[in-house]
């Protein structure tokens, strides 16, 4: 992977404008950046999620990885304009409403950023939680129906060893599937992996769940959906891609989770630069629960986020996200192993399975031996 290439993706697909329903910004940049690439196709399906299938070699793989990113972020959808200089908007996300009120925010119309501040938002109840459901901006021109709302930061920046932008979550996702598959394209390297982007992740998986029931992903795939999560006290910045084996829902199956491991460990068994945590991300739910849910093999890859949500919860004030660099290029090489690797998933774990049979050699007799001690009377 050239690095330099890789960071200039990264700041391009972390500056684009997005929000739930509202990702044209981010479909436009992943097709054309997908299309006319050798060994590619690009398929877009029913509902708008974006499906890329590399292939380079002839033997079939039994289960391709498949690695899927979501396309939106917490933001508004401009409804329409209230009056001269204010637009009526819909916010989508997980977002705490004392962030929302007064914010600054800029929304993509007409191929332009507008500013705005926020006047007034409505709430309501989800279960005990009061969500922001709508809002009232003020506005320096006139918004389209339909153009997403972002908080006003500035474009991407590689700074001070972060990636620091308006949506690390998931637009760094996004861009590490298409690093991935740029290098793959470019090298010309053996392997097949499907590449999933799907839409209004942050309502609640939509996108990603229209993807299964409408077939737009064979079944034989083994899903890994890439995120960036909340960094935790056990999941640090800087230790490294995490495997996350469950979210605050279900944990993910163990087939996907184990190939994904097989395939870090051969990694970084070759190259000492290479690390991985493994952890269970209990903080929110993430589209794998909804893949295995509805029948697919997935489990998670992701990297620690910081300001999640764009809620700096020390300042109590919105900020930009942030990873670390070396934690995504890392990630970026964990796809690329994933797909390039001449390993086959075949539901076992070899040196698992040797270090279970040597335990049971070792200690059978011994157990048999002391049974009549341990079963007096028996
Ligand atoms: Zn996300």
């Amino acid at each position: 992977m050239n690095r330099q290439r890789a960071l200039k993706i990264v700041r391009e697909v972390v500056s684009l404008p997005t929000a739930p329903f509202a990702e044209a910004g981010v479909i436009a940049y992943v097709r054309s950046f997908t299309s006319n690439r050798k060994h590619v196709t690009v398929k877009c399906d029913a509902h708008g999620n974006v499906v890329a299938h590399y292939r380079k070699g002839n033997g079939r793989i039994a289960r391709p990885i498949c690695l899927a990113a979501h396309m939106d972020h917490p933001g508004f959808r401009a409804e329409r304009m209230a009056s001269v200089g204010v637009v009526r908007a819909i916010w989508h996300g997980g977002v705490m409403p004392e962030y929302v009120k007064n914010a600054r925010v800029r929304f993509h119309s007409g191929g332009a950023w507008i500013p705005g501040r926020v006047t007034g938002i409505e709430t309501g109840k989800r279960g005990t939680q009061t969500v922001v459901k709508s809002a009232e901006i003020a506005v320096g021109g006139a918004v389209e129906p339909g153009s997403p709302g972002m908080w006003d930061f500035p474009d991407t920046d590689v700074r001070a060893g972060r990636i620091v932008g308006r949506a690390c979550d998931d637009l760094a996702g996004v861009a590490a599937m298409l690093t991935c598959l740029d290098d793959l394209s470019t090298r010309g390297a053996t392997g097949e992996a499907y590449f999933l982007f799907t839409r209004a992740e942050e309502v609640g998986f939509v996108g990603a769940m229209a993807a299964c029931k409408s077939n737009s992903i064979p079944r034989r795939c083994l899903l890994a959906a890439v995120e960036n999560s909340a960094e935790r006290v056990n999941a640090k910045q800087g230790d490294g891609p995490i495997l996350r084996v469950g979210d605050r829902a279900t944990t993910f199956t163990s087939p996907a989770t184990q190939f994904c491991e097989l395939v870090a460990k051969d990694l970084a068994a070759s190259d000492k630069s290479f690390h991985y945590q493994r952890r269970l991300m209990d903080g929110g739910m993430c589209e794998s629960s909804a893949y295995c849910g509805l029948g697919y093999d997935a489990t998670g890859l992701c990297i620690a986020l910081g300001n999640y949500h764009n809620m700096n919860t020390r300042t109590k004030k919105l900020g930009a996200e942030y990873v670390n660099v070396e934690d995504w290029i890392n990630l970026v090489r964990w796809f690329t192993a994933l797909v390039t690797t001449k390993r086959r998933y075949d539901g076992r774990d070899g040196a698992l399975d040797a270090k279970l049979d040597r335990l049971q050699r070792e200690y059978n007799p011994i157990l048999k031996r002391t049974r009549s001690m341990v079963m007096a009377g028996d």
